[in-house]
């Protein structure tokens, strides 16, 4: 136990955490880096940026003549998979707190702080990217001062390009990061904080052991789940997994014991024995539930049994997805999933489409509203076609989330004025340094799944950076908003919204599908109502639709091309009524300006 140090890296997404990581790998001859990344495997990962998936990586290193072992916890980045974040950080003494030097401290860098702060760990600060030339290392070390109360010299100087600094951090996880303490004697409890899916192996869990042994062919039961299974194989996570006949209090390792499915394994639960089982689970344990609802609809309606099939199959690594059946009048059948957030979505929507080559219509998205009756019963609803009638709800209460912006001072008006408008109310203003504040609000987050994520970047010209968690519910005034094309409701278009949203955003979605839908040859009436009642309309006059017209001369190779596009796009048209509708007219309404 002495010589083993468990830490993770926290940062704002892009302040180079994986890049540095690779570097320590590097370093210790854990691994050799033959260009790219070692700890995000995702090719959608590598694109985005964004690591995804926490994995676990043990490294050996030598300091002062002293072999030590470090368990590298790597963490996602996005606000979306917090929770996973904070069990991360649970099985963790010690923390790199990694800073772009040309960035600053940002939204994320102080929401993971905090985290890793309530969970006491040891904050190791590092400037990072201090090789650009428009690193500021000095600016930051002061921001880092403000935020940490630490003193200067504790800050290390790196650069995950060159190599600078990370020799000084390996030595400064060794001398500052706490050793991990615990009884070895006692009964079994083992942190689960995260788990991957293997196609051969089934689901291997990692885990942190807080208290006893364990050992492999050990019976084994999963505290909060209440599953039992035996210890097929246990081990450490190098580059492979190496399996080991035993892993003892404050070793992070892994098991893989004939799990099936990722459902099965729930992150923050607790590993115990059957027969000598701890008396009560390691704390902070939670379900995690879906925040964010939207229809995912085949767009050939023969292909809804392979949609299920590839759900099923994305759900079996991603536990986090949630999905059931339901129909559409416009879209046919097709499924409600349930996302953490709107990036978990956009990354099911993506590997929908590069995985399974699955072609589909993605509806608007909806947050989760409470309902309740007059005979005092409440139901959850996120789905416009799920709410009562009017005359049967008592009041309705929507979700509110705690949001933390961090920007220049010369956007706060903007950035204020685009919060208000979402409902947003203001808690309060801390200035980080000179030019720099960070703006707390609470704020719907019906109101942050539309369109806010674009709006705050474009405003800030980037530079702002956001985070958020899920504060309570509250009452809100609620109602329906349908869409009609040449007077047929289109269900797939209807949403969910704030009384005092609907009348503009009624006028704003007709202008954009007047936008989105094509011209065809008879005129398309667009409407928007609230229950009867029409508060908005556009017309789309006919024409009659020859692409080739554009083409002069006669050159057929160009003509051809033209012809074979317009066929794909066609592809991506549902037919409603005798109306046919582009598939990114379903989203129209995150785009609204
Ligand atoms: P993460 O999102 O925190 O994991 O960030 P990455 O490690 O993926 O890095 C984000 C981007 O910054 C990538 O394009 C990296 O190549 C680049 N980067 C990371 N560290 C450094 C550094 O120390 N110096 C420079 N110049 N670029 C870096
Ligand atoms: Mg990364």
């Amino acid at each position: 136990m002495k010589n083993i140090r468990n830490f993770c890296i926290i940062a704002h997404i892009d302040h180079g955490k994986s890049t540095l990581a690779d570097r320590l790998l590097e370093f210790t001859k854990t691994v050799q880096v033959t260009g790219g990344q070692m700890l995000d495997n995702m090719d959608l990962e590598k694109e985005r940026g964004i690591t995804i998936k926490s994995h676990a990586i043990q490294m050996e290193h030598e300091y002062k003549g002293e072999k030590y072992v470090l368990n590298l916890i790597d963490t996602p980045g996005h606000v979306d998979f917090s929770y996973e974040v904070s069990r991360s950080i649970a099985a963790c003494e010690g923390a790199l707190l990694i800073v772009d030097a040309t960035q600053g401290v940002q939204a994320q860098t102080i929401s993971n702080l905090y985290m890793a702060i309530d969970h006491d760990l040891e904050i190791i600060p590092i400037v990072n990217k201090c090789d650009m030339d428009s690193a500021m290392p000095e600016e930051v070390e002061d921001e880092i001062i403000d935020l940490l109360g630490c003193e200067r010299s504790e800050i290390i100087r790196a650069s995950g390009k060159t190599g600078l600094g990370v020799e000084e951090i390996l030595s400064a996880v060794i001398e500052r990061v706490p050793h991990p303490v615990g009884d070895e004697e006692a009964p079994l409890q083992a942190l689960i904080f995260d788990s991957v899916y293997n196609t051969f192996r089934g689901v291997i869990a990692y885990f942190k052991i807080v208290n006893g042994v364990l050992r492999s062919g050990d019976e084994v039961k999963f505290f909060n789940t209440g599953k039992e299974y035996e210890a097929d194989e246990i081990g450490v996570l190098k580059m492979d997994l190496s399996p080991r006949k035993e892993l003892r209090t404050g070793d992070v390792g892994y098991i893989i014991s004939g799990i099936k499915t990722s459902k099965e394994v729930k992150v923050g639960d607790t590993i115990t024995h059957i027969d000598r089982p701890c008396s009560k689970a390691i704390s902070g344990f939670e379900e995690v539930k879906p925040m964010v609802f939207a229809g995912v609809y085949p767009i050939d309606a023969s292909d809804f049994e392979d949609l299920r099939s590839s759900l099923e199959k994305l759900q079996l690594n991603d536990a986090s997805l949630t999905f059931q059946p339901e129909s559409s009048l416009a879209l046919g059948f097709g499924f409600r999933c349930g996302f953490l957030g709107l990036l978990h979505m956009e990354i099911i929507q993506e590997r929908l489409d590069r995985e399974f080559d699955m072609d589909v219509i993605t509806t608007v998205p909806n947050v989760s509203y409470r309902i309740y009756d007059k005979q005092g019963g409440m139901t959850e609803v996120h789905n416009p076609g799920g709410m009562p009638e009017p005359t049967l709800i008592e009041r309705i209460e929507e979700p509110f989330i705690s949001a933390s912006i961090i920007t220049d001072t010369s956007f706060i008006g903007p950035i204020m004025t685009l919060c208000l408008g979402k409902r947003g109310e203001l808690e309060k203003q801390n200035y980080i340094s000179g030019n720099r504040v960070e703006i707390q609000f609470k704020m719907p987050l019906g109101e942050i799944v539309i369109d806010f994520y674009d709006k705050l970047k474009s405003i800030s010209k980037g530079y702002a950076s956001f985070d958020y968690h899920q504060d309570s519910y509250r009452p809100s005034k609620l109602v329906k908003l349908d869409i009609l094309l040449n007077g047929e409701s289109v269900d797939a278009l209807s949403t969910l919204t704030h009384v005092d949203n609907a009348y503009d955003m009624g006028r704003r979605m007709c202008e954009k599908l007047k936008e989105l839908i094509p011209r065809q040859q008879f005129d398309i009436a667009i409407q928007a109502a609230i229950g009867a009642k029409i508060i908005a309309r556009e017309t789309i006059k006919a024409v009659r639709k020859d692409v080739t017209a554009k083409c002069y001369g006669g050159d057929i190779s160009r003509k051809r091309k033209l012809l074979e596009k317009q066929k794909k796009g066609k592809k991506r048209m549902k037919q409603i009524g005798n109306v046919e509708v582009p598939q990114k007219a379903f989203l129209a309404v995150l785009k609204l300006d």
